[in-house]
């Protein structure tokens, strides 16, 4: 497994320019000496102008053509100089070389362009809130997180009288505390933004304890025991850059100064929490999708707020190593590559909704991720040896705010539908967190399941007629979806395939609009919306990348 390992990162990255050679063919068990001699070759320079090597991205492909499954991998190439030479000319104009892209590090360059701020406070300690109050500490601003929920270990602690039947708490749950909604996740941090801010955000992680393939694996986590260990490091990194943390304290309210008479911005002076009134010159939102009570709150006094389409369906659920042998034609390959995850989307036409798999968990577990008692959500969550025998992920249709319109008034009302469905679901499963579940051939006949309906999920499952239960565009574009799945994994929509409700919360109802250049809220000159809640990211990477570029930008506006 030598060939995994990262190369060592170059030594002096000034030297020379930095080439990316892209879409590098290499078997499973393929040497580095393998992969460096093909880098080379392939950039058309000199091995000894190559001052360093190093991944920049290894991704599994596993169409198997000729029954052979491969890496594909991009490396960079650290060269003495930036003389093109013509082979290499040749080789960028083919494509398969170009200058690696650039990079930004969390601390901006001091100097007059970096403007003091001299308190903000972040609310939420999610991947969004942690990075924007991160960057502003590792800056210089006096930063305060202000989290409802506890910290990691108060958080664990409440979680499991919970899962053993006692009741829900609205503060500290499996969405909310340290960490966020990601803190009992896979930990997939893969991220479709390319973004400059990755890899700095990457090496925190990895300097925090996450294992250093996260920095170039195409489908890197890490696996909520393993995060369970990066958090409380993490925590202590702030700390040391100066921030302040608040645990269990609920933000309530804004204190507003100014009106918008006269045309002028409202401006935050300070936020009402559970603890009392914190004083700031900035504040930074980064609630996520679920702090519904906190939406109308802020709704109530004047944040803007629009309606988005949201992901809305199921999880399903199958036997590990079906997904297995359907991705990698047999069970072998998994002992070098582990389990076998993956990715599936049918779009949709004019009169049926497309619908994808999202947030595949390999080896997980089907978890309750709730905040408010008496509804019902899922979702998926792992360790990192993806050590469990069951797959699953969310299959869901996108809904528009023309579908949900009619479940409630104004901008939240994809709240009211998601609240609709979730109270749904959890009556059809007896009022206790059960989980109404149905075999996918039963859901696409349209009849009720019997047996049991084995599953990994925390409270357990029992027959419910989820095909009833969704409102009937979901339905019909599940159906097509898993229809269509089932040619892709070979029983995928079989009698192993099992469904479990509801998945709701998979993206945000609602957006804060905020200015493109100074990331502020509308009509607030010192408000800055950030991350899954105020509708700017999906994910924890896009989240964690959101809330560092607020940060920069924040840091060199005069608000
Ligand atoms: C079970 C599960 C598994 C997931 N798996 C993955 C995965 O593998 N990979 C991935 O990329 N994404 C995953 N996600 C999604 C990911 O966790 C989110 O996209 C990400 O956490 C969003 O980050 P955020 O900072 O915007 O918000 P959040 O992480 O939701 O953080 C918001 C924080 O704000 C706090 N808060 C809310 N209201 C208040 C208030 N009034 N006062 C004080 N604090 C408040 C909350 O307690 C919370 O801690 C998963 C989500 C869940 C639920």
């Amino acid at each position: 497994m030598n060939h995994l390992s990262p190369f060592p990162a170059p030594a002096n990255p000034d030297t020379g320019m930095t080439l990316r050679v892209l879409g590098v063919q290499l078997d499973l068990d393929a040497s580095d000496q393998e992969l460096r001699l093909r880098a080379i070759q392939q950039a058309g320079v000199q091995e000894q102008d190559v001052l360093a090597l190093h991944w920049a991205r290894r991704s599994l492909d596993a169409r198997r053509t000729r029954g052979i499954l491969r890496f594909v991998c991009h490396v960079d190439l650290v060269m003495r100089s930036s003389r093109l030479t013509s082979s290499l000319k040749k080789a960028m104009r083919s494509g398969k070389v170009r200058e690696a892209p650039a990079r930004d590090t969390l601390t901006l360059p001091p100097g007059p362009g970096l403007k003091n701020k001299s308190s903000v406070v972040v609310v939420g300690s999610g991947p969004g809130g942690f990075f924007a109050a991160l960057t502003l500490a590792l800056n210089g601003a006096q930063v305060t997180m202000v989290e409802r929920g506890s910290a990691l270990e108060g958080r664990h602690k409440k979680l499991v009288p919970f899962h053993r039947g006692g009741s829900l708490d609205p503060d500290t749950n499996l969405l909310f505390g340290e960490g966020g909604a990601g803190t009992y996740s896979d930990g997939k941090l893969y991220t479709r933004v390319q973004d400059s801010l990755e890899l700095a955000i990457l090496e925190e992680l990895v300097a925090a304890g996450a294992p250093e393939s996260i920095l170039f694996d195409a489908r890197a986590h890490i696996g909520t025991d393993r995060l369970h260990r990066v958090l409380p490091a993490l925590r202590a990194r702030l700390i040391e850059a100066g921030g302040s943390i608040q645990w269990e304290t609920r933000f309530e309210g804004l204190v507003i100064r100014g009106g918008q008479a006269g045309g002028r911005e409202r401006r935050i002076a300070a936020v009402r929490t559970s603890r009392g009134e914190i004083q700031c010159d900035a504040l930074v939102l980064a609630i996520g999708h679920s702090a519904r009570d906190t939406f109308e709150v802020l709704h109530g006094q004047g944040v803007v707020f629009e309606p988005k389409p949201f992901q809305f369906g199921v999880r399903v659920e199958h036997p590990q190593e079906l997904i297995t042998r359907g991705r990698f034609g047999d069970l072998l390959h998994a002992e070098t590559l582990g389990p076998a995850s993956y990715n599936l989307a049918l779009k949709g036409n004019e009169s049926v909704l497309g619908s994808h798999s999202f947030c595949m968990c390999p080896g997980g577990k089907i978890v309750a991720s709730i905040s408010e008692p008496g509804m019902l959500c899922t979702n998926g969550m792992s360790n990192a040896k993806h050590s469990s025998p069951f797959a699953n992920s969310a299959v869901v249709a996108t809904v528009s705010p023309d579908a949900y319109a009619t479940y409630g008034q104004g901008p939240l009302a994809g709240l009211a539908f998601q609240r609709h469905f979730e109270r749904l679901f959890f009556e059809a499963g007896g009022g206790d967190y059960t989980a109404p579940a149905q075999r996918i051939p039963d859901f696409l006949e349209g009849r009720a399941s019997r047996g049991d309906l084995h599953s990994s999920y925390t409270f357990g499952t029992k027959p419910g007629r989820i095909d009833q239960l969704l409102p009937p565009d979901v339905r019909q574009a599940l159906a097509r979806g898993l229809t269509r799945f089932d040619r892709q994994i070979e029983g995928f929509a079989g009698e192993q395939g099992l469904m479990v409700g509801l998945e709701s919360r998979s993206s945000s109802p609602v957006r804060m609009p905020r200015n493109r250049d100074t990331y502020t809220a509308l009509g607030f000159s010192n408000l800055f919306p950030i991350g899954e809640g105020a509708g700017y990211a999906g994910g924890i990477m896009s989240a964690a990348i959101d809330g560092a570029r607020a940060a920069h930008v924040l840091l060199r506006t005069r608000n």
